[in-house]
């Protein structure tokens, strides 16, 4: 999944790697803001970590995903570890089963452990992708970059984590404040 269907003013927020003390609870404040919901892929040695953080997420109704318990990269693990460590993650969410999604850390998979996942998992990629993490980059610049290519139906990409924060504390209020104001819905993913 890159995009959702929709002819609705929806956009799909979703925040990689967390839950982490400080930058995650952030996010939950500035998205209850707007009444806004998103979708949080996590990495499960966070949320083993940081269990307070994560049962906030769940008990603010946002949704949960899966992106492996030890961050893995899919093209540089063998297929059985990276199915392994995937589960590990799944098992610690306890949340929804019957339709888990999973987003694979730094957007790489083997073809075969694309197939092998689809039958469990909703594969969740991205429509805009703001490079927050990248080492040049400025919160003006990226804010730029989500604004200009934001659509009905667009899953961006931010990150909770400690490396983005300073560009995502200046990032996100102003994207929620943009779109809020122009009817635009925070959903989290379906
Ligand atoms: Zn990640």
């Amino acid at each position: 999944m890159w995009k959702v269907k929709t002819t609705q003013k929806e956009i799909y927020l979703t925040f990689d790697d967390g839950p982490i003390p400080t930058v995650t609870n952030f996010v939950l404040e500035e998205l209850k803001k707007w009444n806004a919901q998103a979708t949080f892929f996590c990495v499960g040695d966070n949320i083993q970590k940081h269990p307070n953080i994560y049962r906030q997420l769940l008990a603010q109704g946002h949704r949960i995903g899966n992106h492996t318990y030890h961050h893995q990269k899919g093209t540089k693990t063998p297929n059985q570890v990276y199915y392994q460590d995937i589960d590990d993650c799944q098992k610690l969410m306890a949340t929804d089963n019957e339709s888990p999604l999973f987003r694979p850390p730094y957007g790489k998979l083997r073809y075969r452990q694309l197939k092998q996942l689809s039958k469990k998992y909703r594969i969740v990629m991205w429509h805009i992708i703001a490079g927050d993490f990248l080492p040049k980059m400025t919160a003006k610049k990226c804010l730029r970059v989500l604004i200009r290519n934001t659509q009905k139906g667009s899953i961006i990409v931010l990150h909770d984590n400690q490396k983005t924060f300073s560009i995502l504390k200046e990032v996100l209020p102003q994207y929620l404040a943009h779109f809020a104001q122009r009817g635009y819905q925070f959903k989290k993913l379906p």
